[in-house]
């Protein structure tokens, strides 16, 4: 019998990243394992100065996770039960989630259809439907960079301004991405970062950081992130000759970003911005030829610099363009088939039916195709072409 086989292609290929950087990762790994210090080792401080650097912030504190980042400032702000905290349903669990965590209501907002980010203008709605209400105290709005395109940060900022409530930028899929050549940062009161491998700063396992300008705030993130401890301003007219680490003054949590990963992390920063251009280099040239051929391809706004953490497309018939694909060899992925707010564990945040309209339009009509910075042109023809070819 004849057998076709098809060779995949991998959705984002670590492997080819490894082979680049693999000498100084590996150098960076074997001199964690010599000075031993795995925990708060002196990479950790190193890759937080770089980080805040990178990212224009004064202050970066690095955590065990893009999740623990967005729950930080949330707990340093003493976010409870009772507060309405605003973010988009059309993202990944987490921006809502540690909003459950700490019993506090996430407020489901819908998005602009073309950047797929947080609508402000919904976002004025829910804000004044809340206080209409007057069953939750409006506290914080959660921005989302879906896809690595920032949100529209200055508008959000002048809403939250307007308001009085704080601003997170959910920056998990958005390191590096700018708007007027400025960082999220320089809008919000925290952006929130991740290094899951997957992501465009990635390490070799779970990593995050907080980024911010405020340093109070910073200084309370530094507490927070190791059990509460005590740090600098908490011991002003106090003699305590003990490690701060022993003296809790409130209730955190244990999230630290490891050495090892803030070793890898500090080699990888390096070759991150050669990474950042290559990567719109692809989504240039996915964009030249798929437009036209799908129901749209995607949008970045003027003065906005993605760095294209998905390339995401839509189609009519979507899920028949993703088995078509799969048959080529060629992995996609769905982000998001399913919106916070219709998942089991949201549902019950759902707002009345309709609110949501483009969130939910979308969940049934978006692709990802391969994207990372080690996509040859060939790779890339394979896929502009499989695409092309469906006729569903
Ligand atoms: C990945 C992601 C997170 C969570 O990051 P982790 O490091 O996996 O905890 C949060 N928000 C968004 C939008 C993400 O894509």
């Amino acid at each position: 019998m004849l057998e076709i086989s098809v060779i995949s292609i991998p959705f984002i290929d670590l492997q080819a990243q490894h082979r680049q950087i693999s000498k100084e990762t590996d150098a960076a790994i074997q001199k964690v394992m010599a000075h031993g210090a795995f925990i708060m080792g002196p990479e950790v401080g190193l890759f937080e100065n770089e980080l805040a650097e990178f990212s224009g912030a004064k202050h970066a504190v690095a955590c065990a996770s893009g999740t623990d980042a967005i729950a930080l400032p949330l707990m340093a702000w003493e976010v409870k039960q009772g507060d309405a905290v605003f973010c988009p349903s059309f993202t990944f669990c987490a921006t809502g989630e540690v909003i459950s965590w700490l019993g506090a209501t996430p407020v489901f907002v819908d998005i602009e259809p073309d950047t797929y980010n947080i609508d402000p203008d919904d976002l004025v709605r829910a804000i004044e439907e809340t206080l209409r209400d007057g069953k939750l105290a409006p506290k914080v709005i959660i921005g989302v960079c879906l896809f690595g395109q920032a949100a529209n940060y200055p508008k959000l900022r002048e809403i939250a301004d307007k308001y009085g409530l704080k601003l997170i930028a959910d920056n998990a899929q958005g390191f590096g991405a700018t708007l007027n050549d400025k960082h999220p940062s320089d809008y919000a009161d925290a952006v929130a970062t991740s290094f899951f491998p997957a992501k465009p700063l990635g390490c070799y396992g779970d990593g995050g950081a907080v980024l911010s300008n405020h340093s109070g705030l910073a200084d309370l993130i530094d507490s927070l992130h190791v059990h509460g401890k005590a740090v600098a301003a908490d011991l002003v007219g106090q003699i305590f000759d003990h490690d701060p680490k022993y003296y809790n003054i409130r209730v955190g949590m244990n999230s630290r970003l490891d050495t090892i990963q803030a070793a890898i992390l500090l080699e990888k920063l390096k070759i991150f911005p050669t990474e950042l251009a290559t990567r719109n280099k692809v989504a240039a040239r996915y964009c030249a030829s798929l437009e036209g051929y799908v129901a749209s391809v995607p949008f970045v706004k003027k003065e906005y610099f993605s760095n294209w953490a998905q390339y995401t497309i839509e189609h009519e018939n979507r899920d028949g363009l993703r088995n078509h694909l799969s048959s080529l060899g060629i992995p996609c992925a769905i982000y998001y088939p399913v919106p916070m707010h219709v998942n089991p564990a949201y549902k019950r945040f759902a707002p009345a039916p309709g609110t949501l309209r483009v969130t939910e339009e979308k969940a049934s009509r978006v692709i990802s195709l391969p994207m990372h910075a080690y996509l040859d042109e060939e790779t890339q023809d394979r896929i502009i072409d499989a695409v092309r070819s469906f006729n569903g």
